[in-house]
């Protein structure tokens, strides 16, 4: 079975790891350190605080906005349920905002729309590694938290994401661009954000008492993660090479290929193609052929939250499947993913 995404580690990482285990220093400390000022460096950005996850990176970005009870934070309807949870960690209302047939990410046109008096912060993802519309939403003038869990290194008017927003968070979760098995960053210029963000994300050696957070990075965790970011060239360039193959081998069939916003630069996180028939009958399919698709959400939060009037969302649900693509994916697995598209969606075997 090829499998649909597989993290990368070789002999670096787990040089690193023993490293680490050796020092004795496995909790936090100086490799967490290391690996904030080698991440805040590649994206030139001016701090980055390493945290446990990236829904703990979404928490201490919406607290450090101060968003509370009485708010409302926009999310895209199609998104995973950590920026829901985050958002009901602070008792803020969320707010949903269908996303965009282009390339599934969150629609400026209908967060317009959702703006309120109460609205605090919209949080942007960028679905598959492909930049969201951040010129047209800077432009709605409510502070943006970009999600950049699954786009690191991708870039938007030449700019790399994640220095956008007012707070900007990342997840290093084991199937991400670069993983340390759980992890998050929280990005930002401003000395204060990040100074609330420090101040919460861990709880001991305070001069007061309030209630703060244990989200901190292990040293294990950082290791992982300094020869993950040095890699991280290196994989984008493998997935970009995997998705110019998809895109030249599968055009022409009956199926709708991943579309490019303009001014964006993907780092290719996903392949999804839309079928015309149902999601899910593709997938079984092709697990039938030994090649692990999935879908690439597993359920929009309209549908969770019981409410209706995203049907971009649900066109999304119905019809998006995700193809495998990761840095260790060979070129005859590739080939066998193109052979297996090919014959299901024109009924033939599939050339040879
Ligand atoms: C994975 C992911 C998250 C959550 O990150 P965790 O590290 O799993 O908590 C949040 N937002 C997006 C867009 C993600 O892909």
């Amino acid at each position: 079975m090829i499998p649909h995404s597989c993290p990368t580690l070789g002999r670096a990482e787990e040089a690193s790891v023993l490293k680490c285990l050796r020092s004795g220093q496995i909790a936090m400390g100086p490799q967490v350190e290391k690996f904030e000022q080698a991440f805040a460096g590649k994206f030139a950005v001016r701090d980055a605080a390493a945290v446990s996850s990236g829904t703990a990176a979404l928490h201490l970005a919406l607290l450090a906005l101060d968003v509370k009870v009485g708010d409302e934070v926009i999310i895209p309807s199609y998104v995973c349920t950590a920026l829901l949870n985050a958002v009901h960690y602070t008792g803020a209302r969320a707010v949903l905002a269908d996303v965009d047939a282009l390339d599934a990410n969150i629609l400026a046109l209908d967060v317009e729309r959702k703006i309120t008096r109460r609205t605090k912060a919209v949080i942007v993802p960028h679905m598959f590694g492909a930049p969201a519309d951040l010129g047209a939403l800077l432009k709605l003038g409510v502070p943006l938290i970009e999600d950049s869990a699954q786009a690191p290194g991708a870039r938007y008017a030449g700019k790399p994401v994640g220095t956008f927003g007012r707070v900007n968070i990342f997840s290093f979760y084991a199937t991400k661009m670069m993983a340390t098995g759980e992890g998050g960053m929280v990005v930002s210029s401003d000395p204060k954000i990040m100074a609330r963000v420090r101040d919460l994300l861990d709880y001991d050696h305070k001069p007061d008492y309030k209630v703060r957070f244990n989200y901190k990075m292990t040293d294990v965790a950082a290791a992982l993660g300094l020869v993950q970011l040095k890699a991280l060239g290196a994989f984008t360039a493998r997935r970009k090479a995997i998705a110019a193959f998809y895109d030249e081998a599968l055009s022409g069939l009956p199926c709708v290929l991943p579309l490019r916003r303009e001014g964006a630069q993907p780092v290719h996180y996903r392949y999804v193609i839309g079928v015309k028939g149902s999601a899910d009958r593709f997938i079984a399919a092709m697990v039938q052929k030994g090649i692990a698709c999935a879908r690439p959400l597993y359920r929009p939060l309209h549908q969770y939250l019981k409410i209706k009037g995203f049907p971009v969302s649900d066109q999304w649900m119905d019809h998006g499947v995700s193809l495998p693509i990761y840095p260790s994916l060979t070129k005859v697995q590739a080939q066998r993913v193109v052979r297996g598209v090919q014959s299901l969606l024109t009924g033939k075997g599939g050339r040879k």
